[in-house]
Parts: structure tokens; C-alpha cells; sequence
């Protein structure tokens, strides 16, 4: 059991965050059991963390592991990137010590980052995924991890064979799901135009069939969009991952940006969830995402760093430029920092787990120190959004446990 007098901020809708100022949370076997003011008489034996910020641990909903060291390889558009810089690089993870390092690498920099939960993309190997599952297994963290899936149109060395792709698929699945409450398998078709009609059938069926996660790319950039109509023909792009049912409460569909009111109402009606990445939107300007209109449709929305096309595993960074990515819409810091906690939660169907410092929840936490030793008031939240990512964050602790000092 531990105790901490701290001050907290709480994310209660994407309206309300409370702001706790010395209050005393306290978790027991990874569980919070109580959140109260400090009162002297019953806190005698509390840790002292009255100079930080106690937040629920940041969630993540769209990052590529396989990319983490080639953020800031500059290309001007989607394709460019994705063949002279991400292709190469993810095929180097067919060097097992290559991966499992990179591997390391990347967690030990979310957890300094402050995340506590993530939805991953690995290299398309199978030996690159069961090390990623490995290393989170081993530190704790909670994360969808998945091996991403191209099957055509792909360079040689990252080419899949279909029945090779969802037959690894099925085996990763059935190791992990089910198998540790911190982890489970995301089927993961990198985007249409690498992935057979076969293969996303297959996916969506056997998905729909164990309500299986599913995670991929959609209507990021006008040449991405181009490709899919060369291959598709007229359907929409929403439209052909609804036809081979990769749409539906546990797809995770990420960017969303290029999108007509129909494959909008499409992916609405399927309650499909969506990773919006506003860093990697600009960064490859693919273009402005349709904030108001997919929360007019009512589309349950979480915030992804999208590394390595994202420049930065600092959610704080991401909740930034959640306001700055929209031209005309303010995105208030409740709502930013709801997407990247408790809303974030929610979309991943956490949001009884985790998400919010709220008794009966996992202690998933972080402590985190301003660098300018700012007061604890009113302000703390907005300050958190705008320049979270120069603070420090002291300690991560996930179901409990204390990962990073
Ligand atoms: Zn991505």
C-alpha cells in the first residue's frame, strides 16, 4: 500500500478536469482505494509529493514502435515517407538484437514520456512483435500491440504472404489475449493500399467473430486517397474498410481527415474510434482534421503521437497541438487533456480500468514537476497542455507498481 500528499488533477469529462490541491491518494495490490483531503490526524504516514502534480498516466492510442528512431527523417508528404524512410527502417527490424534494442529503447521513453497505456504498431515480423510483448510484459506496461500487416504493394523484404500474415496474426493473438490484464493483441493492417482484399476480409471476420481489436490508417493524405481509388475503384476509402468489416467498436482508425459526410455517418454508425495525431498531420501536411464535425457525429476521439511521423512521445506535446492543429476551434486544455486520459480510456474501452484518479480504478499515475516551480492553482491544467512537455516527470506507476523513478 502507499500513500501520497499531492495535489491532483482529475479528468472527469472533456468539459471537467477537478484540480485536487493537497489531497492524499492512496492504492492498494495496484488499486485506488481512497482519494481525500490531507487531514493530519489520518495521514500521519504519507509520502511527501507536495511539490508535483499527481495525473492519471498519459494513453497513447496511435505510435509506431518500429519508428522511434527515425523521427525528424524529414520527408514533405506521406508516400515519400513511408517508402524512402519508413519502409528501410522497419525492415531493419528483421535483426532480432536491432529490434529488441529499439524495443527497449522505445519504453523506457514512454515511460519517461509519462505514458502508462499504449496502442502499438511493430514491424511486420513475428519475432519483432513477441519482443515487444516481451519487453512490456517484463516492465508492466499496458498496451495493444500488433504486427503490422502488408501483403501487397509493399517493398520484398517487408512483403507478407496473406496466409502468413493472418496465420502469425491468429497465433499472436491467441498468445496474448486473454493472458495478462495489462496487455492484448491488435490486429493490425498498416492501411488499403498494402493490404489484400483477402486479408482484410479475413481480419474482419475473425475480429467481428471475438470481438477482436483492429487498428489502421485512413484518409490521411490526397495521394493516399488517390492510390486507394486506383486500387478500389469509387467506393469510398471509408467505404472499402467497411465493406471487408475492419469498422466497428473495437477499430481504431487513425487520422480521419480527408473524409465526406457519408464515410463520417459510416464510421459513426459502426462506433468505430479514432486516433487523431495533429503533430504527424502538419508534420507531413496531410491536411486540418475535422474536429467539430466528427464530434458532431458523436465519434469517440483519443489523441495519438503517431511517432515516428509525430516528433515527440510527450502526450503533454500532442494535447498542445490538439489547439494549435485547429485554425478556427479552441480546444480548451479540458478537453485536450481528456483525450489524452480519460477519453482516451474510454475509446479503448478502459474507462472503468483506468484513465482517472478515481477509488476502485488501477493506480495508473504519474507525478509530474513544472520547471518553473509554478503555483498549484487555477491555472496548473492549462499550463500542463501548453508546455507539459517540459516537465518532469518524477515517477510512472502502472496497476500500481512503480516503473519508473
Ligand atoms: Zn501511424
Amino acid at each position: 500500500m502507499r500513500s501520497l500528499r499531492t495535489n491532483l488533477l482529475n479528468p472527469i469529462s472533456s468539459q471537467k478536469t477537478d484540480l485536487l490541491p493537497d489531497h492524499v491518494i492512496t492504492w492498494d495490490n495496484g488499486i485506488i482505494t481512497s482519494v481525500e483531503p490531507y487531514n493530519p490526524a489520518l495521514h500521519r504516514d504519507c509520502e511527501d509529493h507536495r511539490n508535483a502534480i499527481c495525473s492519471p498516466g498519459f494513453i497513447d492510442i496511435h505510435v509506431h514502435l518500429s519508428q522511434f528512431r527515425i523521427r525528424g527523417n524529414y520527408r514533405p508528404a506521406l508516400l515519400p515517407w513511408l517508402q524512402e524512410v519508413v519502409f528501410p527502417e522497419e525492415a531493419r527490424s528483421s535483426d532480432f538484437s536491432y529490434a529488441r534494442q529499439l524495443a527497449q529503447d522505445f519504453f523506457s521513453a514512454l515511460l519517461k514520456a509519462g505514458t502508462t497505456t499504449a496502442v502499438i504498431y511493430t514491424a511486420p515480423f513475428r519475432k519483432a512483435t513477441e519482443i515487444a510483448f516481451e519487453i512490456a510484459h517484463r516492465l508492466g506496461f499496458r498496451a495493444l500491440i500488433g504486427m503490422t500487416l502488408m501483403d501487397r504493394n509493399s517493398p520484398s523484404d517487408l512483403l507478407q504472404s496473406t496466409a502468413g500474415a493472418y496465420e502469425t496474426s491468429l497465433d499472436l493473438f491467441d498468445t496474448w489475449h486473454g493472458k495478462s490484464p495489462l496487455l492484448d493483441y491488435i490486429f493490425t493492417p498498416r492501411f488499403a493500399p498494402t493490404c489484400s482484399p483477402e486479408l482484410m476480409r479475413l481480419i474482419g471476420d475473425f475480429a467481428s467473430s471475438r470481438s477482436a481489436w483492429i487498428q489502421t490508417h485512413l484518409a490521411e493524405n490526397p495521394d493516399e486517397l488517390r492510390w486507394v481509388r486506383e486500387i478500389f475503384g469509387l467506393e469510398s476509402y471509408t467505404a472499402v474498410y467497411e465493406k471487408f468489416g475492419l469498422l466497428g467498436p473495437h477499430s481504431i482508425l487513425a487520422h480521419a481527415i480527408h473524409l465526406s459526410d457519408d464515410e463520417i455517418r459510416l464510421m459513426a454508425d459502426s462506433d468505430s474510434r479514432i486516433a487523431h495525431c495533429p503533430d504527424s498531420n502538419f508534420y507531413l501536411k496531410s491536411g486540418e482534421f475535422p474536429l467539430s464535425r466528427l464530434k458532431a457525429a458523436g465519434l469517440k476521439i483519443a489523441l495519438g503521437s503517431d511517432v515516428g511521423a509525430g516528433s515527440s512521445l510527450s502526450m503533454p506535446h500532442h494535447a498542445q497541438m490538439m489547439n494549435y492543429r485547429q485554425s478556427l476551434e479552441p480546444v480548451l486544455p479540458e478537453e485536450a487533456f481528456y483525450n489524452m486520459t480519460l477519453g482516451a480510456a474510454r475509446a479503448l474501452d478502459l474507462g472503468s480500468v483506468t484513465g482517472s484518479l478515481q477509488p476502485g480504478k488501477s493506480a495508473d499515475l504519474i507525478l509530474l514537476k513544472s520547471p518553473d516551480h509554478s503555483p498549484i492553482d487555477e491555472h496548473s491544467l492549462s499550463r500542463l497542455v501548453f508546455y507539459g512537455s517540459e516537465y518532469t516527470v518524477s515517477e510512472t506507476v502502472i496497476a500500481g507498481k512503480s516503473v519508473k523513478n
